[in-house]
């Protein structure tokens, strides 16, 4: 008899590592949550702190301390492990310590036999993706960054409070970068099946002087909103890990926006970008090509070029 046990492994255990093993222990994702982070007194403290919570939770979790030894049978590996950047750090410097921190973990964990899904989060998270799928030799489908899921939960958010309805009643896609290059397909955006563009033309008091590049800027600053006001951000993140978990878990083939390596969708290659993607067991099991006009596609493409300008840094660096 075999029951197979959810096991997931959460690498970096700072608040947004911390948050999203509060998320799968609060909402019962999982049976078995391993915490690693370089600092284990910070892993340990977590994990004393999380398993405080179990007796009033309507299940049980175990939570534990674990090592890159204990990967080989995990289902999901999170990592959010990163180092905050030193004061006159350029963006490539702090690209490339984000690399050396994630090779110092990707390759224990695969020489534990570990044939699982990874899950990146830590930033810059389509660079960092493309830089995991590498150095694991994973399929595609087994190694799948954050993306836009969490931009795209901002500019839902957005909408919603223009129009006073549910943000879960929005669909909307921010694509491309997680980062300043996004870009977002109005054409495709709706209210429940009524096109965005409709529901500015009929509600032309509320909305006719809405500013949809203001929207898309708004979107890409969003989580700055955040971090200069609390140093952080780490519910929305936790939040999008654990959605993306249950997908995985319950075989949902829900569509998330994630980072995913693009093999000809959208006119790319070679490059792991945010599209709406179908989550499953397998992980990311498909990509949703929906139909841009050709200027959202240019600036989609303008997006991905960004993540290949890096890409090809790291590269250089031979990392
Ligand atoms: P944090 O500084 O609070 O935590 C980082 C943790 O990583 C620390 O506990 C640190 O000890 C650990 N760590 C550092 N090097 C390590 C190593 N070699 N091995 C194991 N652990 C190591 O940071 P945070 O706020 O939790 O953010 C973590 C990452 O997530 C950052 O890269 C951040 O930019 C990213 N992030 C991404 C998104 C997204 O949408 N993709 C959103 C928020 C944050």
């Amino acid at each position: 008899m075999k029951i197979s046990k959810r096991k997931v492994v959460i690498v970096g255990c700072g608040l947004v590592g911390s948050s999203t093993a509060f998320s799968l222990v609060t909402q019962g994702i999982c049976d078995e949550v391993l915490m690693i982070d370089i600092n284990k007194e910070k892993a340990l403290g977590e994990v004393l702190d999380l398993r405080d919570s179990i007796q009033y939770l309507s299940h049980n979790v175990k939570v534990k301390v674990g090592t890159y030894a204990d990967c080989g049978d995990a289902d999901i590996i999170v990592i959010t492990a990163g180092a905050p950047p030193k004061k006159g750090e350029t963006r490539l410097d702090s690209l490339e310590m984000g690399v050396k921190i994630c090779k110092s973990i990707v390759e224990p964990i695969m020489s534990s036999g570990f044939d699982g899904i990874f899950i990146i989060v830590s930033n810059p998270v389509d660079i960092i993706a493309h830089y995991v799928y590498k150095l694991s030799g994973l399929p595609k489908n087994q190694v799948i960054g954050t993306g836009t899921a969490l931009d795209s939960a901002r500019l839902k958010n957005y909408i919603a409070e223009m129009v006073n309805v549910d943000p879960r009643s929005v669909h909307a896609y921010s694509m491309g970068e997680h980062g300043d290059s996004q870009m977002v397909p109005w054409s495709t955006v709706t209210i429940e099946g009524k096109q965005f563009y409709d529901v500015i033309q009929d509600n032309k008091g509320l909305l006719g002087d809405v500013d949809l590049n203001e929207l898309v800027k708004k979107t890409v600053k969003g989580g700055w909103e955040i971090y200069n006001r609390k140093g952080t951000t780490c519910y929305g993140i936790a939040s999008a890990c654990a959605g993306i978990i249950t997908t995985i878990f319950q075989d949902e083939n829900k569509i998330i926006p994630v980072s995913t390596l693009l093999e000809g969708e959208y006119g790319e290659k070679e490059v792991f970008a945010g599209v709406p993607t179908i989550l499953n067991r397998k992980g990311a099991a498909d990509v949703l090509e929906i139909h841009m006009t050709e200027n959202e596609l240019s600036s989609f493409k303008a997006s991905a070029a960004v993540i290949k300008k890096y890409i090809e840094k790291i590269n250089e660096l031979g990392i």
